[in-house]
Parts: C-alpha cells; sequence; structure tokens
C-alpha cells in the first residue's frame, strides 16, 4: 500500500498534492496549521505517518482451545498510522519523534516485560492482539494533538499475523 508523502510549500503550487490542492481552496484559515475545528479530515485528502516498533510480553488467551490457552510470550510488533489533512509550517504533519514517543511511553509504562493478563484492561477481556491493537489505538487517541488523528494501529504476534483496529 502506498500513502501520499508530505511534499513542500503547502498550497503555495498547483502540482503539490491533493492534500495541498484541498489547502488551497481553504485561503481564509490557512494561517492556522492543523485548526480545522469546522472540518473533519475524512472529506479531504489526508496525509499518513506510519511508525512501527515493538515490546516482548507474555499472554494467555482465556477460553481459546488450544496452545495459545498457556501462558507463553511474543515479541509483539506495532506499527501505527496517524493521519492528519494540513502540514505544519517545515512540511511535516507531526514528527515521527513525537509519535514515537508517545507509543513507547505506552508501551514502557503499561505492556513491556509484562504478562499482560495482569493488567486491569485485560482482566474482562482476552490481551488478544485484536484487543492490544485497541488498546493501543484509545491510548495513543488521547495524546495527539488537534489535526491528527489514529487511522490504524496493527498488532503482530508474528511476522506473519496480526491484526489491525481502525477507524471508521
Ligand atoms: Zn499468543
Amino acid at each position: 500500500m502506498r500513502f501520499p508523502r508530505g511534499l513542500t510549500g503547502r498550497g503555495a503550487g498547483a502540482t503539490i498534492g491533493k492534500a495541498a490542492r484541498a489547502a488551497a481552496k481553504r485561503p481564509a484559515l490557512r494561517g492556522a496549521a492543523r485548526s480545522y475545528p469546522d472540518e473533519t479530515c475524512c472529506g479531504d485528502s489526508v496525509y499518513y505517518l506510519t511508525v512501527k516498533t515493538e515490546f516482548a510480553a507474555a499472554h494467555q488467551l482465556r477460553g481459546y482451545r488450544g496452545k495459545c490457552e498457556n501462558l507463553h510470550g511474543h515479541n509483539w510488533k506495532i506499527e501505527v498510522i496517524v493521519k492528519g489533512p494540513d502540514l505544519d509550517k517545515i512540511g511535516m504533519l507531526v514528527d515521527f519523534t513525537e509519535v514515537k514517543a508517545w507509543l513507547r511511553t505506552l508501551i514502557d509504562e503499561q505492556l513491556d516485560h509484562r504478562n499482560l493478563n495482569d493488567l486491569p484492561e485485560f482482566q474482562a477481556l482476552n490481551p488478544s492482539a485484536e484487543n492490544i491493537a485497541k488498546y493501543l489505538f484509545d491510548g495513543l487517541g488521547n495524546r495527539v494533538p488537534q489535526g491528527v488523528s489514529v487511522d490504524r494501529v496493527t498488532v503482530y504476534e508474528t511476522d506473519r499475523c496480526g491484526a489491525t483496529y481502525a477507524a471508521q
């Protein structure tokens, strides 16, 4: 899957991408980057930014008939995609470093090197890849700045198997 890359000169030229062209149609608001309170990102083209990381943790799936009912561990791989319609004055949706920091804080404080079944969030819910993806999606959603939203979080148990929780 290919996503549009952030280009330069938001709104300044005629050949720099759909999101920039859409921004150019809003001249009264162009001075206030990421501040379109009367609009959502879903009607226009958007920029996507992807950050990946990983952590190690154990879990067991209650009610599952098979090996995963027993306590076992994974090196979970996480892929986060955030989105937004506008770039800042230096051509960025949001700093990769910021997204990585939000993700690392959530992971280091809550998930890394833990038994996920011990967490309050996973007392009623199983710590499945699907529920971990939603947990990270919701946690990151509370941290992103105005004008940026979490599009999806994918949690991989292995290189070949992952679950995604996404915005509709
Ligand atoms: Zn597992």
